[in-house]
């Protein structure tokens, strides 16, 4: 905070608040948040309904439970001070944020994420361990799916399928289970429906949820009978730039060259045009955040560095490709965390 001249920091719903004291809130219309003065003691202004869910750590934080009737901004801003500069958490409701701006004319705000991004993309031993768990337990649910049969099924079937094994595999919560067949594939985040799977569909999925507070994501593709030769060489294609992509990802690479060994591969096969969305991005206690493996991100990786790796190949009308590992940096090179096979499984 004192390197980036912020003077408090303010945060609300969203990982930041349980990364720093191990309390989730919930998303409700009582403010809850945490002021952290640059020079001062924190304090979780609380509603008092709420207390008895929140761990007291004194010496973290302190607890500061606001009544019903009482004015939990004006408890904000007096734990505010003379703070000039407020750095301000990014998933804050804008109703809070509002309000907050209202009584503090002076203070200048800045988003949280400027403090607490690098901070969360760095992930230590117990991080990685639980990033670990959570890819071990999608690998076995997409190793369990080569031996699914999609043919006759809709997506929406599929889709229940998967969140079902998500939650027996550990998980507390699903955040996301794609299945986008044939031309629904082209679309990189098809919400799942009513569409039958038929022979011949190439079937993306793509799913992750959130295990002991981290997340797992992962994308594999499957595909009912042979594959078209178009499929098989853009494929064979994908692979190789998301093996590049993961191996260009060591200590001091920038993200936006990692971005670029992707592209380039698939520009040598002419599908560049098809990549329509960046390599990757940070995983952790939110399912995208620091750091992005996209064009412009200059930042260089470090060691528990932990992100996705996922080109794809999209053509209009006919099918989606994508093959999504979460891999970290380290002193010896990049490693994985998923290690489902990545072949085109083809299934009944
Ligand atoms: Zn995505
Ligand atoms: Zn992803
Ligand atoms: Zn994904």
């Amino acid at each position: 905070m004192a390197a980036l001249g912020v003077d408090a920091l303010c945060v609300s719903v969203g990982p930041d608040l349980p990364y720093l004291t191990g309390y989730e809130a919930m998303p409700l219309e009582r403010l809850t948040m945490l002021v952290v003065p640059r020079d001062d003691e924190a304090a979780l202004v609380v509603p008092r309904l709420e207390a008895p869910r929140v761990v007291e750590l004194p010496e973290v934080f302190r607890l500061e439970p606001w009544d019903e009737t009482d004015d939990p901004i004006a408890r904000v801003a007096a734990r505010l001070g003379r703070a000039g500069t407020v750095a301000i958490g990014d998933q804050t409701w804008a109703r809070f944020v509002l309000a907050l701006q209202a009584v503090t004319p002076d203070v200048t705000y800045r988003s949280a994420t400027e403090v607490t991004g690098p901070l969360r993309a760095v992930k230590d031993a117990d991080e990685l361990a639980r990033l670990r768990a959570a890819a071990h337990a999608v690998d076995e649910i997409a190793r369990d799916l080569r031996e699914l049969s999609f043919a006759g099924r809709t997506e929406r079937a599929v889709h229940r399928e998967i969140v079902e094994r998500i939650l027996d595999a550990g998980h507390e919560r699903v955040n996301f289970a794609i299945v986008a067949s044939g031309p629904n594939g082209a679309s990189p985040h098809h919400e799942p429906g009513e569409r039958v799977i038929e022979t011949g569909d190439v079937v993306l999925c793509d799913f992750g949820g959130t295990m002991q507070g981290y997340c797992s994501d992962i994308t594999r593709m499957f595909v009912v009978g042979e594959p078209s030769p178009q499929v098989r060489d853009a494929y064979d294609a994908l692979t190789v730039a998301q093996q590049r992509g993961v191996e260009a990802a060591t200590v001091g690479t920038t993200c936006e060259a990692v971005d670029a060994v992707t592209r380039s591969v698939l520009a040598e096969a002419g599908l560049d045009d098809l990549f329509i969305h960046r390599t990757g991005h940070g995983i952790g206690m939110d399912a995208h955040e620091d750091p992005y493996v996209v064009a412009g991100n200059s930042t260089p990786l470090a060691p528990g560095h932990a992100f996705s790796i996922e080109p794809g190949v999209y053509l209009p009308g006919a099918f989606g490709l994508r093959l999504e590992d979460i891999v970290v940096t380290t002193d010896d090179g990049p490693v994985r965390l998923n290690d489902a096979p990545r072949d085109l499984a083809v299934v009944a």
